[in-house]
């Protein structure tokens, strides 16, 4: 065993309900992190792991069964800093979504059949639960956010992580707005930043993926799609996609109304 490993500082990632896809991430740059850490847990990508107090815990997924509820809460007493990673971990997501039209026994019965003994609980982000130190939204997240992430609690503090819209992005790329030219129902302006403007870079409209911005001007969005001539349910069903908190959602819906 190399003993000068012994004092680095130790992190752990988990996985509750999601897909994974931040985990790939993880594992993706893993390489840049691996010099200045020690990985106590990580069972998406080694055999060995331990349970143990660690400086930063990264935890992606949502809250949607009794015993991502039970591992979330060990890993919060376990972890100096806990950081939701993803989408699911920071707004709950697609999972969360689906849960405003059907309870959680009855997508179980839907997908296990009627008596499965599987239990669900309504999907939840992490901060619904437990406090949570860092969260770094995306779906999947961006790795430059991740390691800028790891290199400030690496240095003891929390790091700041913009939460402007997606528009700021675009405009530093110089893109031509897909909004403005092309009419698309880009969500870019109340969308939070961090992808560096990834879909309108390619020439398509923003569905808001990494979740809300600080203050969304949701009356100026509706009046600009309405406008365009789009309809109030496809622009809600694309906000409510990816597990907008209730409370903006029933903004959005009411500048809809207005429009
Ligand atoms: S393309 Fe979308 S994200 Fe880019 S500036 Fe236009 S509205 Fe904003
Ligand atoms: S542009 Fe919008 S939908 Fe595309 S990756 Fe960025 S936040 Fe997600």
């Amino acid at each position: 065993m190399d003993h000068s490993r012994q004092s680095l500082p130790c992190i752990a990632i988990h996985s509750l309900t999601g897909c994974a896809g931040e985990l790939l991430v993880i594992l993706e740059n893993l390489d840049k992190i691996l010099p200045f850490v020690q990985v106590v847990s990580f069972p998406f990508a080694q055999s060995k792991n331990e349970m143990r107090p660690v400086d930063i815990a990264l935890v992606e997924g949502s809250v949607s069964q009794p015993h991502d509820l039970e591992k979330l809460r060990a890993i919060r007493s376990s972890a100096r800093w806990l950081v939701a990673v993803g989408n699911c971990a920071v707004w709950g997501c697609v999972q969360k979504s689906a849960c405003r039209i059907w309870s959680p026994e009855q997508m179980v019965a839907a997908i296990y059949g009627e008596g499965s003994p599987i239990e669900a609980l309504p999907s939840q982000p992490l901060d619904s639960h437990v406090r949570v130190d860092v969260k770094l939204s995306g779906c999947p997240i961006n790795a430059t956010q991740l390691l800028s992430v790891m290199a400030s609690l690496l240095k003891d503090h929390l790091p700041y992580i913009t939460h402007k819209c997606v528009c700021l992005e675009c405009k530093l790329k110089e893109n031509c707005c897909v909004l403005i030219e092309k009419n698309l129902p880009c969500l870019g302006p109340i969308t939070a930043a961090g992808c560096g403007a990834l879909c309108p870079s390619f020439g398509a409209a923003c569905y808001g993926c990494w979740g809300p911005c600080e203050a969304p001007q949701m009356e100026a969005m509706a009046t600009i799609l309405s406008e365009k001539g789009y309809q109030t349910k496809e622009i809600l069903g694309r906000l409510a996609a990816f597990g907008i908190p209730d409370e903006l959602l029933s903004q959005a819906s009411s500048a809809w109304a207005k429009v």
